[in-house]
């Protein structure tokens, strides 16, 4: 039997696989112990991964030859590999010649491995010599892209799973984690069977399970998350719960950050996200204190944010971001362990490849 180490292609989360195969049949699958996303953990999805393969779902499912069609109604006919290279350089090359460089386009997937996307980049951008590639990834994380941009400067989550065991509070907003990424929710359980006193708070119109397990679940009206996280950064200023030396040392432009939500009150806020002002009250003091209390103030613990399409898709995606992550430069909650923004994306390689190579607005 042989063992490949991969990734599940499945979510966010990006666990380890070790895929076990004997000749061209894969036989079994089961998470890889080394892995820093899973530590060997898999979901019913990832641990059902290798049934996708079994050769009578491969028979109905997977071409094993190229196929190629006379014309567009014809039914389609297996070519050899060497011609349908041919058939399909010819192609790009006749459009190519006749309409120029841009005329072609090629669109990825946030499953790609970075690897792969690095050879097609090469190939659209080096070779071919047009900017025209994208990826689905764009979809899931423009929204997430510019609001780092806008308030870090630079499109680099400055977090990571290992923050999970150091947070005293952790945000959860737009997103079902439980879910949609459910390793990661398993780890997050597990920090918190650790240190019951850590405060979870999930904002999400619905109740979902990721809600079950919070402190504080806040179901504000929907398209309302802006205006929630002024609210919060005007309570905070209000209760001295910003950290006034990091906001000095670390950042420009407070001052109009302070006026803007002047006029998001409790009062207000309340009123325009549906949610009581004893629920704003506390979500503002666990976040800006990490879980703590007004004693905490001078050694506040730490607090994570999460967040994933709930903010990004949306027509104000880029401004719920830069809102959140605004929220944790005020407090100081940032650079530091158990501390920061942390976007969750919808599929494992979404950072690696969309991003990190292909995207035009990183
Ligand atoms: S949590 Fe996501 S990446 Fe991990 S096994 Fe499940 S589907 Fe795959």
């Amino acid at each position: 039997m042989q063992e490949t180490r991969s990734t599940c292609p499945y979510c966010g989360v990006g666990c380890g696989v070790i895929i076990e195969s004997v000749g061209d049949d894969i036989t079994g699958v089961r998470g890889d112990p080394e892995h820093p996303a899973n530590f060997g953990r898999l979901c019913t999805k990832g641990s059902t991964l290798h049934l996708t393969a079994t050769p009578t779902l491969a028979a109905q499912s997977r071409l094993l030859t190229p196929q190629s069609r006379a014309q567009r109604d014809a039914e389609p006919a297996p070519i050899h590999w060497d011609s349908a290279m041919a058939l399909a350089a010819s192609r790009f090359g006749d459009v190519i010649e006749r309409h120029g460089r841009d005329a072609v386009g090629f669109y990825l997937s946030g499953q790609l491995l970075t690897e792969d996307y690095y050879v097609f980049n090469k190939l659209v951008k080096g070779l071919i010599g047009t900017n025209n590639i994208d990826t689905n990834s764009r979809l899931c994380m423009s929204s997430a892209v510019a609001g780092y941009k806008a308030t870090l400067g630079a499109d680099a989550p400055p977090t990571c799973y290992d923050d999970f065991q150091h947070a005293g509070c952790i945000f959860i907003a737009g997103s079902n984690a439980a879910w949609a990424h459910p390793v990661a929710f398993r780890r997050i359980e597990e920090a918190r069977a650790a240190n019951p006193r850590m405060k979870i708070i999930v904002v999400d119109p619905r109740r979902t399970e990721t809600a079950a397990l919070a402190d504080l679940h806040l179901p504000l009206q929907p398209g309302t998350d802006v205006m929630l996280f002024h609210g919060l950064l005007h309570i905070m200023l209000w209760e001295g719960w910003v950290d006034a030396a990091y906001i000095d040392r670390h950042t420009r432009g407070f001052g109009e950050l302070r006026a803007l939500v002047r006029e998001a009150t409790p009062e207000r806020v309340a009123a325009i996200c549906g949610l009581s002002r004893d629920g704003l009250q506390r979500a503002a003091r666990w976040f800006g204190l990490g879980g703590g209390d007004e004693r905490d103030v001078g050694a506040r613990s730490a607090t994570l944010s999460l967040y994933c399409q709930g903010l990004n898709q949306s027509s104000s995606g880029t401004a719920k971001n830069a809102a959140l992550i605004n929220l944790h430069l005020a407090t100081g909650q940032i650079g530091r362990a158990g501390a920061g923004p942390f976007s969750l994306t919808g599929q494992p390689n979404a950072m690696g490849g969309a991003r990190s190579v292909a995207c035009p607005i990183c």
